[in-house]
């Protein structure tokens, strides 16, 4: 057992499904459709009866490229598709269509920032194939298949082994996930295993005269970020531990694994011996044709690709001045992005708009259960509630009433303002007798700020909320705050 100490590094690549967003399977006409009852969208070719014929779906071959695309990947004029057998019960034909030497997307490599640090990850290839059935476990021992999965479009990306970290990888995960929805080309709902990801471990590990490779484990299904990081986190631990125990567990004496991640527990476990690619019996599928992609189609589709997420980050931050942490908020669905812009467009302060996405209408659309975009009020009526909070004729609290009150008519937001009575009061005598009357009925707070000048702003604080309350919140807080800064400045 070696238990000098040890440098180690971890080694790890991602290997990334992801449902395509389509109406039909990859190579027959048949419903995609999540929750449908079971073996319902079905059909000879995605049962793999003997004689039926595929065909490809442009569809998905379009979005795939859309992907490919936005990885800065080489797209390939000429591609293939290939069988690929291995037996599984759900898995009717015996093996699955993808691609093997000539995948539709070829190198290319997607940023993301780690800290200050910009760290580039190479793509090897991102391939399209068709997804399996589901084997469906009953508690009282038997399995149930059902097929109605068999067939749909799946995007595998292939990315090198240039992560180093569980924190890496989980962060790459993130920000590809942000990418796939932001592109549209896929719903990427991890639960329901839309978005599976594969990492691929190993340790690099030196000690005093050794240096040494663990195998590669590939940890297969993970289907959240949390579970990425978790099942690498254990496994380099695993791998540095296994090693320690035994000096003959080094890639190339030791086989490489398939592991399973058992989430209750926040381990992996031992699976089966890893395949090699020989193993599957590749061989061009005689029932397709190689697929070419025309240089105008390629054009077509890079000219249709939106402001990909981390730019329009940036662009929120640099040109509207919005915090990261509101920028990243209101980036987490490329709906509310839109509707950002439409608002911004439309004329409204970028901040206060900013901030009412974020906390108010994100609110209300979370309460409705509705995605921020499809609550039943206008960008105009957005834009309007944001001009008139900058404007001073309301405060905050007030617009969070008012918003809501928008959501149930169409009357404007100062219409809502006036009736609700929420207007705020400019008047400066009237403003002025609430400070009075607030100082002289908290007389503590005024003794207690000349013996300790540095609870000013505990103190004022204080005072403010005291004179809020005998406006009834009508007070404008930017008036209240000058005028009792002005009256304490004479009675200190
Ligand atoms: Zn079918
Ligand atoms: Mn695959």
């Amino acid at each position: 057992m070696i238990t000098s100490p040890l440098q180690t590094e971890p080694i790890i690549g991602l290997e990334i499904h992801v449902q395509l967003r389509t109406e039909t399977k990859m190579f027959c006409g048949c419903p995609v459709r999540f929750d449908a009852p079971p073996n319902s969208c079905v059909c000879p070719v995605c049962l793999g009866h003997p004689g039926a014929l595929p065909v490809i779906n442009k569809r998905a071959v379009a979005l795939a490229i859309r992907a490919g695309l936005a990885l800065n990947c080489d797209i390939a004029s000429f591609t293939k598709w290939d069988r690929k057998s291995y037996y599984y019960p759900d898995m009717p034909k015996n093996y699955q269509i993808s691609q093997y030497d000539l995948p539709l997307c070829g190198p290319g490599h997607f940023d993301i920032e780690v800290g200050p640090d910009v760290h580039r990850i190479r793509i090897r290839r991102a391939h399209l194939e068709e997804d399996a059935g589901k084997s469906i476990h009953e508690p009282s021992g038997g399995t149930l298949v059902d097929l109605n999965r068999a067939g749909t479009p799946l995007l595998e990306i292939v990315t090198e082994p240039d992560f180093h970290s569980a924190e890496q990888a989980h962060m790459f995960c993130v920000e590809l996930h942000r990418l796939i929805l932001h592109l549209g080309v896929s719903e990427a709902v991890m639960k329901k295993g839309q978005m599976r990801f594969e990492p691929n471990v190993n340790v690099r590990i030196c000690s005093d005269n050794v240096e040494a490779t663990t195998p590669i484990a590939e940890i297969k299904n993970l289907n959240s970020f949390k579970a990425v990081r978790r099942a690498i986190s254990f496994d380099v631990e695993r791998q540095i531990a296994t090693w320690r125990e035994d000096p003959q567990y080094v890639k190339g004496t030791a086989p490489s694994e398939n592991r399973g991640y058992n989430d209750d527990r926040g381990i992996t476990e031992f699976q089966r011996p890893k395949e090699a690619a020989h193993d599957y019996r590749y061989f061009p599928d005689p029932d397709l044709r190689p697929l070419n992609v025309s240089d105008e189609w390629l054009t077509r589709i890079r000219a249709e690709l939106p402001e990909l997420p981390i730019a329009r980050e940036k662009r929120l931050i640099e040109q509207h001045g919005l915090s990261p942490s509101d920028a990243r908020t209101i980036l987490t669905d490329r709906t509310t992005a839109d509707v950002f812009d439409e608002v911004v467009a439309l004329g409204a302060p970028a901040g206060v708009a900013a901030k009412q996405l974020v906390n108010i209408w994100s609110q209300l659309a979370n309460d409705r259960a509705t995605p921020l975009a499809a609550l039943p009020v206008s960008a105009e009526r957005l834009a309007a509630l944001a001009a008139f909070v900058d404007s001073g004729a309301v405060n905050k609290t007030a617009a969070n009433r008012i918003a809501e009150a928008m959501l149930d008519g169409d009357e404007s937001p100062a219409q809502l303002a006036e009736s609700m009575g929420l207007l705020q009061i400019q008047d400066t005598d009237a403003t002025q007798a609430w400070v009075d009357e607030a100082l002289a009925d908290n007389p503590d707070a005024l003794e207690d700020l000349r013996t300790h000048p540095k609870k000013i702003k505990a103190v004022t604080g204080f005072l403010r909320g005291q004179i809020m309350k005998r406006s009834g919140g009508k007070a404008d807080p930017k008036l209240v705050g000058q005028l009792l800064e002005k009256r304490l400045a004479e009675l200190l």
